[in-house]
């Protein structure tokens, strides 16, 4: 099994560029396939996981799963919504999941629940055994449910609003697309707070997803997460 630092949650890509997690280790289960499949087996070690969770149909949330389908028994959740998207409501491994309705991977139970983001059914899980729980959501504009005994948050940390507003300020990114990253992705801001209002007495790591680089500095992950430094993952 690949784990850089023995943690449940390994980061093997993370960007607007391609997502792909893997999380827990009995079963391992793949959360996006946004990595090309050939970059995918590498990072694995050509061990593809037998479950594959998916948030929503972007490309860089979803690239490789036409060819993980072909060449992997691999089983697929996702929402009806997003299955469409892609193309795969005929697959029999498919395993559609909606908002609120837990089910069990073996020991996991999976938790999904609804995000905000211009895709057809967009999805966020908590995953969960009797050791850890992880808060998995990327790409949505905020968190609207408080979950309680979190020890892992994965989640999104798209742009700051400083960065973002001097950006459109300079004109380096038109004011319409500013809006709709702030209406579709999650701010460092927005995310800080989400982590200030839940119960943390069990809370080990947060790991900073879907990181635009240029609407987000390093200084500003630094001072907004002072509080959380010794936690975050980037
Ligand atoms: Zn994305
Ligand atoms: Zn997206």
């Amino acid at each position: 099994m690949i784990s850089y630092h023995n943690s449940p949650v390994n980061v093997l890509a993370s960007s607007s560029d391609a997502n792909s997690i893997v999380c827990a280790s009995n079963p391992q289960i793949l959360l996006d396939a946004g990595l090309l499949y050939k970059k995918l087996l590498k990072k694995l070690e050509f061990n593809i996981p037998k479950h594959c969770l998916i948030t929503h149909e972007h490309k860089d949330h979803s690239n490789a799963i036409q060819d993980i389908i072909k060449h992997t028994p691999i089983n697929i959740y996702t929402s009806q919504g997003t299955a469409e998207k892609i193309g795969i409501t005929k697959y029999h491994r498919l395993h559609i999941c909606k908002h609120n309705t837990p089910f069990k991977i073996e020991n996991i139970t999976i938790t999904p629940f609804e995000t905000i983001h211009d895709a057809k059914e967009p999805l966020g899980f908590v995953i969960e055994t009797d050791k850890m729980k992880i808060l998995f959501a990327v790409d949505t504009a905020y968190l609207k449910y408080n979950i309680r005994n979190l020890t892992h948050i994965a989640a999104e940390c798209n742009y700051d609003i400083e960065t973002l507003k001097e950006k459109v300020k300079q004109k380096k990114i038109n004011f319409t697309l500013a809006k709709r990253i702030t209406q579709t992705h999650q701010s460092a801001e927005e995310l800080k707070i989400y982590i200030d209002k839940i119960d943390k007495s069990r809370l080990k790591e947060i790991h900073l997803l879907h990181k635009s680089n240029n609407n987000l500095s390093d200084k500003k992950v630094e001072q907004i997460f002072k509080k959380y430094k010794e936690i975050i993952y980037e």
